[in-house]
């Protein structure tokens, strides 16, 4: 499983980051990044949380 975000839709809110930090990661221009590529299985679950919760829909998972 690969994780993406839209960066022009994220709005640096950080609840993925809260949710699964394992996998996200503020940037320096903070903005929401994706640390691991592809997403580790132990991961997985709260990556797919993060995207169901993301407020703009800016993460992406398949
Ligand atoms: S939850 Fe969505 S809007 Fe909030 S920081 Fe993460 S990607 Fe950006």
């Amino acid at each position: 499983m690969r994780a993406d975000v839209d960066r022009d839709a994220c709005i640096s809110c950080g609840l993925c980051v809260s949710i699964c930090p394992d996998v996200f990661e503020m940037d320096d221009e903070d903005i929401s990044t994706v640390i691991v590529d592809p997403i580790p299985e132990e991961f997985e679950d709260c990556a797919k949380e993060a995207a169901e919760e993301c407020p703009t829909n800016a993460i992406t998972v398949e």
